[in-house]
Protein backbone atom coordinates (compact mmCIF):
# COMPACT_ATOMS: atom_id res chain seq x y z
CA UNK A 1 0.00 0.00 0.00
CA UNK A 2 1.25 3.64 -0.73
CA UNK A 3 2.54 5.63 2.17
CA UNK A 4 0.46 9.07 2.93
CA UNK A 5 1.87 12.15 2.77
CA UNK A 6 1.60 14.85 5.02
CA UNK A 7 1.17 18.20 3.18
CA UNK A 8 1.16 20.99 5.24
CA UNK A 9 -0.02 24.41 3.82
CA UNK A 10 1.59 27.75 5.60
CA UNK A 11 -1.49 30.89 5.05
CA UNK A 12 -4.99 30.43 4.39
CA UNK A 13 -5.51 33.47 1.95
CA UNK A 14 -6.88 32.20 -1.64
CA UNK A 15 -3.20 30.84 -2.58
CA UNK A 16 -3.52 28.58 0.42
CA UNK A 17 -6.68 27.34 0.11
CA UNK A 18 -6.60 26.84 -3.63
CA UNK A 19 -4.09 24.64 -2.84
CA UNK A 20 -5.60 22.93 -0.36
CA UNK A 21 -8.68 22.21 -2.69
CA UNK A 22 -7.28 20.85 -5.46
CA UNK A 23 -4.88 18.77 -3.40
CA UNK A 24 -7.51 16.94 -1.79
CA UNK A 25 -9.88 17.04 -4.51
CA UNK A 26 -7.04 15.32 -6.78
CA UNK A 27 -5.32 13.05 -4.63
CA UNK A 28 -6.49 10.32 -1.93
CA UNK A 29 -2.79 9.56 -0.56
CA UNK A 30 -2.59 13.24 1.15
CA UNK A 31 -3.07 14.40 4.44
CA UNK A 32 -3.28 18.21 4.01
CA UNK A 33 -2.97 20.47 6.92
CA UNK A 34 -3.56 24.11 6.41
CA UNK A 35 -2.52 26.53 9.04
CA UNK A 36 -3.20 29.82 9.18
CA UNK A 37 -2.58 32.38 11.64
CA UNK A 38 -6.02 34.47 12.47
CA UNK A 39 -9.07 33.85 13.01
CA UNK A 40 -10.57 33.53 9.72
CA UNK A 41 -10.04 32.30 6.44
CA UNK A 42 -9.36 34.55 3.17
CA UNK A 43 -6.29 36.79 4.09
CA UNK A 44 -6.52 39.63 1.66
CA UNK A 45 -10.13 38.53 0.51
CA UNK A 46 -12.51 40.27 2.81
CA UNK A 47 -16.24 40.61 1.77
CA UNK A 48 -18.10 43.34 3.98
CA UNK A 49 -21.76 42.69 3.74
CA UNK A 50 -23.26 45.97 6.04
CA UNK A 51 -26.95 47.92 5.39
CA UNK A 52 -27.60 45.69 1.96
CA UNK A 53 -24.23 46.70 0.22
CA UNK A 54 -21.55 43.77 -0.66
CA UNK A 55 -18.10 46.05 -0.13
CA UNK A 56 -15.04 44.48 -0.47
CA UNK A 57 -12.33 45.47 1.88
CA UNK A 58 -9.42 43.81 -0.27
CA UNK A 59 -9.49 42.86 -4.24
CA UNK A 60 -13.67 43.35 -6.00
CA UNK A 61 -12.45 41.24 -9.14
CA UNK A 62 -10.02 39.03 -11.01
CA UNK A 63 -8.81 39.34 -14.99
CA UNK A 64 -10.57 37.09 -17.19
CA UNK A 65 -7.12 36.56 -18.72
CA UNK A 66 -5.68 34.96 -15.50
CA UNK A 67 -7.66 31.90 -16.41
CA UNK A 68 -7.07 30.18 -13.30
CA UNK A 69 -9.54 32.04 -10.90
CA UNK A 70 -12.38 31.46 -13.71
CA UNK A 71 -11.60 27.67 -13.31
CA UNK A 72 -11.31 27.67 -9.31
CA UNK A 73 -15.10 29.63 -9.46
CA UNK A 74 -16.45 27.26 -11.63
CA UNK A 75 -15.47 23.93 -10.42
CA UNK A 76 -16.08 25.31 -7.14
CA UNK A 77 -20.29 24.87 -8.87
CA UNK A 78 -20.27 29.05 -8.52
CA UNK A 79 -20.30 29.97 -12.29
CA UNK A 80 -24.19 31.26 -11.79
CA UNK A 81 -22.78 34.01 -9.20
CA UNK A 82 -20.32 35.05 -12.26
CA UNK A 83 -20.78 39.04 -13.48
CA UNK A 84 -18.13 41.09 -15.83
CA UNK A 85 -17.50 44.48 -14.96
CA UNK A 86 -19.54 47.24 -16.40
CA UNK A 87 -17.20 49.46 -19.41
CA UNK A 88 -17.71 52.92 -19.42
CA UNK A 89 -15.97 55.76 -19.93
CA UNK A 90 -13.07 56.39 -17.91
CA UNK A 91 -11.52 59.73 -17.05
CA UNK A 92 -7.93 60.51 -15.85
CA UNK A 93 -6.98 63.73 -13.71
CA UNK A 94 -4.14 65.49 -14.50
CA UNK A 95 -2.91 69.32 -14.50
CA UNK A 96 -6.12 69.45 -12.58
CA UNK A 97 -8.72 68.18 -15.12
CA UNK A 98 -10.52 65.64 -16.37
CA UNK A 99 -9.56 63.87 -19.87
CA UNK A 100 -11.39 61.02 -21.40
CA UNK A 101 -9.30 58.00 -21.56
CA UNK A 102 -8.58 58.08 -25.73
CA UNK A 103 -10.87 55.24 -27.10
CA UNK A 104 -9.22 52.59 -29.13
CA UNK A 105 -6.39 52.67 -26.04
CA UNK A 106 -4.99 49.58 -24.77
CA UNK A 107 -3.68 49.34 -21.65
CA UNK A 108 -2.63 52.89 -22.38
CA UNK A 109 -1.14 51.55 -25.63
CA UNK A 110 -3.10 53.98 -28.33
CA UNK A 111 -3.82 51.90 -30.67
CA UNK A 112 -6.41 54.46 -32.92
CA UNK A 113 -4.93 57.76 -33.92
CA UNK A 114 -7.66 59.65 -34.55
CA UNK A 115 -8.68 59.88 -30.58
CA UNK A 116 -4.90 59.57 -29.47
CA UNK A 117 -4.58 62.46 -31.34
CA UNK A 118 -7.48 64.61 -30.46
CA UNK A 119 -6.56 63.91 -26.87
CA UNK A 120 -6.64 66.58 -24.69
CA UNK A 121 -4.68 64.35 -22.92
CA UNK A 122 -1.41 65.12 -24.02
CA UNK A 123 1.09 67.53 -25.44
CA UNK A 124 1.91 67.36 -29.31
CA UNK A 125 5.72 66.19 -28.19
CA UNK A 126 3.90 63.93 -25.64
CA UNK A 127 1.80 62.68 -29.26
CA UNK A 128 4.72 62.72 -31.24
CA UNK A 129 6.68 60.65 -29.11
CA UNK A 130 4.48 57.58 -29.04
CA UNK A 131 5.17 57.41 -32.86
CA UNK A 132 8.75 56.03 -31.77
CA UNK A 133 6.94 52.74 -30.80
CA UNK A 134 6.74 52.25 -35.22
CA UNK A 135 10.44 53.11 -35.81
CA UNK A 136 12.86 51.97 -33.10
CA UNK A 137 12.37 48.10 -33.30
CA UNK A 138 12.37 45.44 -30.93
CA UNK A 139 15.08 46.15 -28.13
CA UNK A 140 17.65 43.78 -27.31
CA UNK A 141 17.52 43.75 -23.95
CA UNK A 142 18.10 40.35 -22.60
CA UNK A 143 16.39 39.19 -18.80
CA UNK A 144 13.54 41.16 -16.97
CA UNK A 145 13.19 44.54 -17.02
CA UNK A 146 10.86 47.41 -15.41
CA UNK A 147 7.62 48.06 -16.92
CA UNK A 148 8.42 52.03 -16.84
CA UNK A 149 11.54 51.45 -18.67
CA UNK A 150 9.08 49.53 -21.58
CA UNK A 151 7.15 51.47 -22.27
CA UNK A 152 8.99 54.63 -22.03
CA UNK A 153 11.49 53.32 -24.18
CA UNK A 154 8.83 52.53 -26.46
CA UNK A 155 6.58 55.77 -26.30
CA UNK A 156 7.64 58.08 -24.30
CA UNK A 157 7.73 59.41 -20.86
CA UNK A 158 4.08 61.34 -21.10
CA UNK A 159 2.00 58.78 -22.62
CA UNK A 160 3.43 56.48 -19.22
CA UNK A 161 3.13 58.93 -16.37
CA UNK A 162 -0.41 60.41 -17.41
CA UNK A 163 -1.77 57.18 -19.19
CA UNK A 164 -0.08 53.76 -18.74
CA UNK A 165 1.12 54.20 -15.13
CA UNK A 166 -2.54 55.30 -13.86
CA UNK A 167 -3.96 52.41 -15.62
CA UNK A 168 -1.06 49.49 -14.24
CA UNK A 169 -1.06 51.00 -10.71
CA UNK A 170 -4.46 50.97 -10.32
CA UNK A 171 -3.82 47.11 -10.87
CA UNK A 172 -0.71 46.44 -8.92
CA UNK A 173 -0.58 49.11 -6.48
CA UNK A 174 3.18 50.40 -7.25
CA UNK A 175 5.49 52.03 -9.27
CA UNK A 176 5.73 50.86 -12.28
CA UNK A 177 9.53 52.12 -12.18
CA UNK A 178 9.72 49.04 -10.49
CA UNK A 179 7.57 46.35 -11.31
CA UNK A 180 8.32 43.46 -13.25
CA UNK A 181 7.76 43.14 -16.91
CA UNK A 182 8.59 39.53 -16.73
CA UNK A 183 5.88 39.24 -13.66
CA UNK A 184 2.97 41.50 -14.87
CA UNK A 185 3.02 41.70 -18.92
CA UNK A 186 5.39 39.17 -20.37
CA UNK A 187 2.68 38.99 -23.40
CA UNK A 188 4.00 42.97 -23.89
CA UNK A 189 7.88 41.58 -24.78
CA UNK A 190 6.23 39.22 -26.85
CA UNK A 191 4.21 41.39 -29.18
CA UNK A 192 7.53 43.48 -29.34
CA UNK A 193 9.65 40.48 -30.34
CA UNK A 194 7.21 39.53 -32.53
CA UNK A 195 6.45 42.57 -34.33
CA UNK A 196 9.03 45.06 -33.73
CA UNK A 197 6.21 47.46 -32.24
CA UNK A 198 3.63 47.43 -29.96
CA UNK A 199 1.18 49.49 -31.97
CA UNK A 200 1.27 46.97 -34.64
CA UNK A 201 1.26 44.44 -33.18
CA UNK A 202 -1.60 44.68 -30.53
CA UNK A 203 -3.60 46.53 -33.45
CA UNK A 204 -3.36 43.31 -35.69
CA UNK A 205 -4.25 40.99 -32.32
CA UNK A 206 -7.30 43.22 -31.79
CA UNK A 207 -8.47 43.20 -35.32
CA UNK A 208 -8.30 38.76 -35.15
CA UNK A 209 -10.65 39.13 -31.77
CA UNK A 210 -14.14 39.68 -32.64
CA UNK A 211 -15.15 43.22 -31.69
CA UNK A 212 -18.58 42.27 -31.06
CA UNK A 213 -16.98 40.12 -28.03
CA UNK A 214 -15.22 43.06 -26.24
CA UNK A 215 -16.60 43.71 -22.97
CA UNK A 216 -15.30 44.05 -19.45
CA UNK A 217 -11.86 42.18 -18.67
CA UNK A 218 -12.86 41.99 -15.13
CA UNK A 219 -15.13 39.35 -13.00
CA UNK A 220 -16.25 39.04 -9.77
CA UNK A 221 -18.74 36.68 -7.94
CA UNK A 222 -22.27 38.73 -7.41
CA UNK A 223 -21.92 38.31 -3.84
CA UNK A 224 -18.52 39.06 -3.50
CA UNK A 225 -14.78 37.15 -3.52
CA UNK A 226 -15.73 35.78 0.11
CA UNK A 227 -18.07 33.04 -0.93
CA UNK A 228 -15.43 31.38 -3.08
CA UNK A 229 -13.40 31.48 0.40
CA UNK A 230 -16.34 30.23 2.12
CA UNK A 231 -17.24 27.22 -0.92
CA UNK A 232 -13.60 26.07 -0.56
CA UNK A 233 -13.81 25.99 3.53
CA UNK A 234 -17.13 24.43 3.04
CA UNK A 235 -15.53 21.42 0.86
CA UNK A 236 -12.53 20.85 2.63
CA UNK A 237 -12.52 18.26 5.60
CA UNK A 238 -12.94 20.60 8.56
CA UNK A 239 -10.13 18.60 10.28
CA UNK A 240 -7.86 20.04 8.29
CA UNK A 241 -8.40 23.27 8.85
CA UNK A 242 -6.27 25.35 11.72
CA UNK A 243 -6.97 28.72 12.65
CA UNK A 244 -5.23 30.98 15.33
CA UNK A 245 -2.13 29.14 14.85
CA UNK A 246 1.22 31.29 14.14
CA UNK A 247 4.00 29.16 12.31
CA UNK A 248 7.25 30.80 13.41
CA UNK A 249 10.02 28.81 11.80
CA UNK A 250 10.68 25.01 9.83
CA UNK A 251 13.26 23.28 9.98
CA UNK A 252 14.14 20.42 7.16
CA UNK A 253 15.48 17.19 8.47
CA UNK A 254 16.67 15.19 5.74
CA UNK A 255 13.29 14.41 3.49
CA UNK A 256 10.83 16.17 5.96
CA UNK A 257 10.23 19.45 7.38
CA UNK A 258 8.90 20.19 11.68
CA UNK A 259 6.48 23.33 11.51
CA UNK A 260 6.96 25.48 14.58
CA UNK A 261 3.46 27.31 15.81
CA UNK A 262 3.37 29.79 18.33
CA UNK A 263 2.50 28.76 22.11
CA UNK A 264 2.68 25.01 20.94
CA UNK A 265 5.12 22.62 22.30
CA UNK A 266 4.36 19.84 19.64
CA UNK A 267 5.31 20.86 16.44
CA UNK A 268 4.13 19.46 13.06
CA UNK A 269 5.86 16.93 10.36
CA UNK A 270 5.12 17.73 7.23
CA UNK A 271 6.59 15.30 3.86
CA UNK A 272 6.10 18.34 1.94
CA UNK A 273 4.94 22.12 3.15
CA UNK A 274 3.46 25.09 0.59
CA UNK A 275 4.44 28.05 1.94
CA UNK A 276 1.75 30.95 1.04
CA UNK A 277 2.49 34.02 3.74
CA UNK A 278 3.66 37.43 2.46
CA UNK A 279 7.19 37.86 1.81
CA UNK A 280 8.36 39.47 4.77
CA UNK A 281 6.63 36.77 7.03
CA UNK A 282 8.29 33.59 5.03
CA UNK A 283 11.78 35.08 5.30
CA UNK A 284 11.10 35.38 8.91
CA UNK A 285 10.21 31.39 9.39
CA UNK A 286 13.09 30.53 6.88
CA UNK A 287 15.58 33.01 9.04
CA UNK A 288 18.29 30.47 9.60
CA UNK A 289 18.54 29.95 5.99
CA UNK A 290 21.28 32.34 3.86
CA UNK A 291 19.01 31.99 0.46
CA UNK A 292 16.04 33.17 2.07
CA UNK A 293 17.47 36.80 2.33
CA UNK A 294 17.14 37.60 -0.73
CA UNK A 295 13.83 38.31 -0.20
CA UNK A 296 14.73 41.53 1.50
CA UNK A 297 15.59 42.93 -1.39
CA UNK A 298 11.64 42.91 -2.89
CA UNK A 299 9.93 46.18 -1.26
CA UNK A 300 6.80 45.87 0.06
CA UNK A 301 3.79 48.48 -0.79
CA UNK A 302 0.98 49.66 1.17
CA UNK A 303 -2.59 50.63 -0.02
CA UNK A 304 -5.33 52.59 1.48
CA UNK A 305 -9.00 51.58 0.33
CA UNK A 306 -12.05 53.87 1.23
CA UNK A 307 -15.79 53.22 0.52
CA UNK A 308 -18.37 54.87 0.66
CA UNK A 309 -22.30 54.78 0.18
CA UNK A 310 -24.64 57.14 -0.69
CA UNK A 311 -27.88 58.15 -2.25
CA UNK A 312 -27.53 58.43 -6.22
CA UNK A 313 -29.69 61.60 -6.33
CA UNK A 314 -27.06 63.03 -4.06
CA UNK A 315 -24.76 63.12 -6.98
CA UNK A 316 -24.85 64.45 -10.32
CA UNK A 317 -21.51 63.58 -11.84
CA UNK A 318 -23.01 60.49 -12.64
CA UNK A 319 -24.38 62.21 -15.55
CA UNK A 320 -20.88 62.16 -16.82
CA UNK A 321 -20.53 58.54 -17.24
CA UNK A 322 -19.50 55.72 -15.80
CA UNK A 323 -15.60 54.51 -15.12
CA UNK A 324 -12.81 55.00 -12.77
CA UNK A 325 -10.97 58.64 -12.78
CA UNK A 326 -7.64 57.96 -12.75
CA UNK A 327 -4.86 60.10 -11.04
CA UNK A 328 -1.53 61.32 -12.71
CA UNK A 329 1.61 59.64 -11.45
CA UNK A 330 3.11 62.79 -9.90
CA UNK A 331 -0.24 64.14 -8.08
CA UNK A 332 0.05 62.37 -5.13
CA UNK A 333 -1.38 64.80 -2.27
CA UNK A 334 -4.17 65.72 -5.52
CA UNK A 335 -4.55 62.53 -5.39
CA UNK A 336 -5.81 62.20 -2.01
CA UNK A 337 -8.13 64.84 -1.58
CA UNK A 338 -9.84 64.40 -5.30
CA UNK A 339 -9.60 60.52 -5.55
CA UNK A 340 -12.12 60.62 -2.28
CA UNK A 341 -14.74 63.48 -4.06
CA UNK A 342 -14.14 61.80 -7.35
CA UNK A 343 -14.16 58.18 -6.54
CA UNK A 344 -18.17 59.40 -6.52
CA UNK A 345 -17.76 58.30 -10.56
CA UNK A 346 -16.59 54.29 -9.87
CA UNK A 347 -20.06 52.95 -10.10
CA UNK A 348 -19.34 49.56 -9.22
CA UNK A 349 -21.71 46.84 -10.28
CA UNK A 350 -23.31 45.78 -6.76
CA UNK A 351 -25.58 48.96 -5.96
CA UNK A 352 -28.91 49.52 -5.01
CA UNK A 353 -31.60 50.75 -7.55
CA UNK A 354 -31.11 54.38 -5.81
CA UNK A 355 -28.02 54.24 -3.94
CA UNK A 356 -24.69 53.33 -5.17
CA UNK A 357 -21.38 51.85 -3.79
CA UNK A 358 -18.06 53.63 -5.04
CA UNK A 359 -14.35 52.48 -3.86
CA UNK A 360 -11.17 53.74 -4.07
CA UNK A 361 -7.70 52.26 -3.38
CA UNK A 362 -4.73 54.28 -3.56
C1 LIG B 1 -6.75 46.47 -1.12
C2 LIG B 1 -6.35 45.37 -2.09
C3 LIG B 1 -7.01 45.27 -3.30
C4 LIG B 1 -6.66 44.27 -4.19
N1 LIG B 1 -7.36 44.17 -5.35
C5 LIG B 1 -7.14 43.11 -6.17
C6 LIG B 1 -8.02 42.87 -7.27
O1 LIG B 1 -9.01 43.57 -7.49
N2 LIG B 1 -7.75 41.80 -8.09
C7 LIG B 1 -6.69 40.97 -7.84
O2 LIG B 1 -6.48 40.02 -8.62
N3 LIG B 1 -5.86 41.15 -6.77
C8 LIG B 1 -6.08 42.18 -5.93
N4 LIG B 1 -5.29 42.37 -4.83
C9 LIG B 1 -4.21 41.38 -4.57
C10 LIG B 1 -4.82 40.08 -3.99
O3 LIG B 1 -5.71 40.41 -2.96
C11 LIG B 1 -3.71 39.19 -3.44
O4 LIG B 1 -2.77 38.94 -4.46
C12 LIG B 1 -4.23 37.85 -2.93
O5 LIG B 1 -5.40 37.98 -2.16
C13 LIG B 1 -3.12 37.21 -2.14
O6 LIG B 1 -3.57 35.98 -1.63
P1 LIG B 1 -2.56 35.04 -0.86
O7 LIG B 1 -3.32 33.87 -0.37
O8 LIG B 1 -1.37 34.75 -1.72
O9 LIG B 1 -2.00 35.92 0.35
P2 LIG B 1 -2.81 36.51 1.58
O10 LIG B 1 -4.19 36.84 1.22
O11 LIG B 1 -1.93 37.59 2.11
O12 LIG B 1 -2.83 35.31 2.60
C14 LIG B 1 -1.73 34.97 3.40
C15 LIG B 1 -2.27 34.33 4.66
O13 LIG B 1 -1.16 33.92 5.46
C16 LIG B 1 -1.51 34.15 6.80
N5 LIG B 1 -0.28 34.19 7.60
C17 LIG B 1 0.61 35.22 7.70
N6 LIG B 1 1.61 34.88 8.54
C18 LIG B 1 1.36 33.62 8.96
C19 LIG B 1 2.06 32.72 9.82
N7 LIG B 1 3.22 33.06 10.42
N8 LIG B 1 1.52 31.50 10.04
C20 LIG B 1 0.34 31.12 9.43
N9 LIG B 1 -0.35 31.95 8.62
C21 LIG B 1 0.17 33.18 8.36
C22 LIG B 1 -2.24 35.48 6.75
O14 LIG B 1 -3.01 35.70 7.92
C23 LIG B 1 -3.09 35.31 5.52
O15 LIG B 1 -4.36 34.74 5.80
C24 LIG B 1 -5.61 43.35 -3.89
C25 LIG B 1 -4.92 43.47 -2.67
C26 LIG B 1 -5.30 44.45 -1.78
C27 LIG B 1 -4.58 44.52 -0.46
Amino acid sequence: MQERKRVVIIGGGITGLTAAYYLTKQSHNIDVTLIEATDRLGGKIDTLKKDGFTIERGPDSFLERKVDAKQLVQDLGLDDELVRNATGQAFILSQDRLHPIPKGSKMGIPLEWKPFLRSSLFSIRGKVAAFNDLIIGRSEENGDQSVGHFFRRRLGNQVVDRLIHPLISGIYAGDIDYLSLNATFPHFKEVEANHKSLIKGLRESDNQTNKKNQQGQFMTLKSGLQTIVNQIKAELPQESINLNQRVTHIEKKNDSYTVHIEHQNEPIEADDIIMTTPHRVTEKIFSQYDFIHDFSDAKSTSVANVALAFEKDAIDIFLMGQGLWYLEKSNIELQLVLGLIKMASYNTRRTHSSSSVCRKTW
